[in-house]
């Protein structure tokens, strides 16, 4: 008989770690919260190979080679995913020669067992180019049933976050999509206010009123002339290549969105005021500088406003429109700040409005 934990026994009668997994799957298969999903995923892994560390990553391309940034974690008595508001630096996927096989394998799967440490890899996406490397340290190495199980649990997951990006993001440029904003708005709000809350030492030796987050609106100047010229095909290609430079050009943790036609939303989370104008100008520059295929040059105009959580979300959409309705008044590929043009007398200040009813909901959302 094996000593082994996790699905070891499951030749003979299944045992709680079997009924564990089906209940994690079960629950996979019900949430439509990525972070509740991983976090599963990644307990089912410990659980089921009795793993004493598992990791996931996001990985992305560096000059290097694939680097990953911690998405979550689970060792056995914790399991956390990471905050999205900590900056932490990248992991250098391509110094593992284990780690790096796997991402450049066919099938994504690595296995080793060298000095009593038994490792296993699955890297999630596509061949050779994942978006995600799933990692597994164990002391002992699993039956090779179990390990199976353990990978159709992978597959499945990745199947459920294709389901979820099917929903989510808009089908030509992958940003999220317009019904997403609708729906999590609240939620990015609260997670802002949340954030702010649970972190006493950077509220003090910071403080929150100098890094407040911010909602960006982004229009493509002049984009009908683009497609009246070139044809929507080149068009489309525009839409796609600006897509790119926003995700370039603005964090991780920051929400990108395309609202519809050529028209962007960010937001973005707790920096001052200068950087968010910098960090625009920076995206305003990209595209100033790229080369679009036959089309040439492109710009784009943005504006933005501080994220108010009194204020109702369509009130900080007109407010980031009038700063864009300003920068396209005024030239185009330019950026303005709504309080900044309000402050100068260049924008007529939002109507004073009773939001004590507001303010009350908002408290209630953060007791
Ligand atoms: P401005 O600088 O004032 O923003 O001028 P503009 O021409 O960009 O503004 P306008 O809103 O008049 O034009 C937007 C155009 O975007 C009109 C529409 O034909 C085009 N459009 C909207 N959605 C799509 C799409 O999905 N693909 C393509 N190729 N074009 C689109
Ligand atoms: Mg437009
Ligand atoms: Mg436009």
């Amino acid at each position: 008989m094996s000593e082994k934990k996790g699905l070891a026994s499951l030749a003979g009668a299944p045992d709680q770690s079997m009924f564990k997994l089906l209940g994690q799957v079960r629950a996979m298969s019900s949430s439509r919260d990525r972070e509740q999903m991983t976090l599963r995923l990644v307990t089912a892994m410990r659980d089921v190979l009795g793993a004493s560390e598992v990791t996931l990553y996001a990985v992305s391309a560096s000059p290097k080679g694939p680097v990953g940034a911690i998405v979550a974690v689970a060792r056995p008595d914790h399991e956390q995913v990471a905050n999205e508001d900590e900056d932490h630096p990248p992991v250098a996927l391509h110094e593992d020669a284990f780690l790096d096989g796997a991402i450049r394998s066919s099938d994504g799967v690595a296995e080793s067992n060298t000095d009593g440490i038994y490792r296993l890899a699955l890297a999630m996406g596509d061949a050779g180019n994942p978006h995600a490397l799933l990692v597994a340290r164990c002391d002992v190495a699993p039956e090779a049933r179990v390990r199976d199980a353990f990978l159709h649990v992978a597959h499945f997951y990745q199947n459920q976050l294709d389901l979820l990006d099917y929903a989510e993001l808009d089908t030509l440029t992958k940003l999220l999509n317009r019904k997403t904003f609708d729906e999590n708005f609240d939620r990015f709000i609260a997670s802002v206010g949340r954030a702010q809350q649970t972190d006493p030492e950077r509220r003090q030796q910071d403080d929150l009123a100098a890094r407040p987050s911010w909602m960006g609106v982004i229009d493509i100047d002049k984009f009908k002339r683009i497609n009246d010229t070139f044809g929507h095909l080149f068009g489309d290609e525009v839409l796609l290549r600006v897509a790119e430079v926003m995700k370039h050009s603005f964090r991780q943790r920051d929400k990108l969105f395309r609202f519809g036609g050529e028209e962007f939303v960010v937001l973005l989370r707790n920096v001052s005021e200068a950087d968010a104008r910098a960090i625009f100008e920076r995206f305003r520059t990209a595209v100033e500088t790229h080369e679009f295929p036959q089309v040439g040059q492109v710009t784009a105009s943005a504006g933005f406003t501080r994220i108010d959580p009194v204020l109702p979300p369509a009130e900080m959409l007109g407010h980031a429109d009038e700063a864009l309705y300003f920068s396209k008044e005024n030239g185009r590929n330019q950026v303005n700040c709504y309080e900044d043009l309000v402050a100068r007398g260049l924008l007529e200040g939002p109507k004073q409005a009773d939001n004590t009813g507001l303010q009350a909901d908002i408290d209630a959302l953060f007791d």
